[in-house]
């Protein structure tokens, strides 16, 4: 029986992370921290968390585990190098990956995870820097039912929208289909305020008028703004998003579905990091575009 409120360890406090364990602490969880940049953590443990020297340490600590570092090659590090999670989290405990990452490293995860008697879950999210410091994260979860249950209320803390779609990868697959769908709209944002410009309207007045209509988005409502201020600051990193598209392409390409639009969108993505563009925000697609003003 897991004792209440369950220690967890927190493992990533990157633009996302930083927020998520902040909630978790706020919300009276005892919380133990790592990341691998020791810095980013202090005002954390200025606020009660206590400090791990390294992922499988903080593990060890924990009844919950919860990661969301940047890449699959980070996940794998934190989860299956020798002295990592998998190997010190207690027998009976709780393993949550919310990095977005591939489904098959959570089904590799998850196998190691039960033959050490550990239950795990893929749990990755939606609604940007904005919904990770407001709560107001989109959570979509991989793994049994089980512990899926005994997640719910600390998922809870950092988002309102948790929804359980199969087994263990269908997390990370069904974040891929919102990256595919982000994707389209990314686009479709930077391309009509680039032709209102062209045309010679004031492209703020258009993104206003059109944001309240059915052009509206979730993009159009966050990026368009700070594209309009020239506010290319991650967000989130265009680095990170070409991970995702390659991602879901290739997830794709195993079932023979082609998605050209989603391929386009990876093109540019590709182009607007091998120009300097990587460690900028997703909105930084609009210098594509501007630059050929
Ligand atoms: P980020 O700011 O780069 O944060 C990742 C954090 O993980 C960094 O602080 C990094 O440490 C830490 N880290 C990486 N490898 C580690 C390891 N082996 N051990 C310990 N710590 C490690 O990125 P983010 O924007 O928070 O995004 C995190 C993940 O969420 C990514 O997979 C991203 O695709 C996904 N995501 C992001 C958003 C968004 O809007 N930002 C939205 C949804 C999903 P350092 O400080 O040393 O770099």
């Amino acid at each position: 029986m897991t004792p209440w409120p369950p220690s967890i360890a927190f493992i990533g406090l990157g633009v996302m992370g930083h927020s998520m364990a902040g909630h978790l602490l706020d919300a009276g969880y005892p919380l133990v921290v790592h990341n691998r940049t020791a810095s980013k953590a202090q005002d954390l443990v200025d606020r009660g968390a206590r400090w791990a020297s390294s992922p499988g340490e903080a593990a060890r600590q924990a009844d919950i585990t919860i990661s969301i570092v940047g890449y699959p090659a980070d996940v794998e590090q934190v989860y299956l190098s020798p002295g990592g999670v998998v190997e010190t989290a207690r027998p009976g405990s709780l393993i949550i990956d919310m990095t977005t990452s591939t489904p098959s490293l959570a089904q590799r995860i998850a196998q190691e995870a039960e033959k050490r008697g550990v239950f795990s879950l893929d749990a990755p999210v939606s609604g940007g820097d904005v919904g990770a410091r407001e709560a107001k994260l989109t959570i979509m979860v991989g793994g049994p039912d089980e512990a899926f249950q005994r997640a719910l209320p600390v998922f809870r803390v950092m988002g309102p929208t948790v929804t359980l779609m199969g087994g263990h990868g269908a997390g990370q697959h069904a974040k891929m289909a919102n990256q595919i769908a982000i994707a389209g709209t990314m686009l479709s944002v930077v391309e009509s305020l680039a032709y209102a410009q062209r045309v010679g309207l004031d492209p703020a007045v258009v993104h206003s008028a059109i944001s309240a209509g059915s052009a509206g988005s979730w993009s159009m409502s966050n990026y368009g703004p700070r594209i309009l201020k020239g506010d290319f600051a991650p967000g989130f990193y265009v680095k990170h998003f070409v991970k995702d598209l390659r991602i879901a392409l290739e997830e794709a390409s195993a079932r023979d579905l082609e998605l050209p639009g989603l391929d386009l969108a990876k093109r540019l993505y590709e182009r607007l990091a091998a120009e300097g563009g990587a460690e900028l925000g997703t909105q930084a697609l609009w210098t594509l575009y501007s630059a050929a003003e």
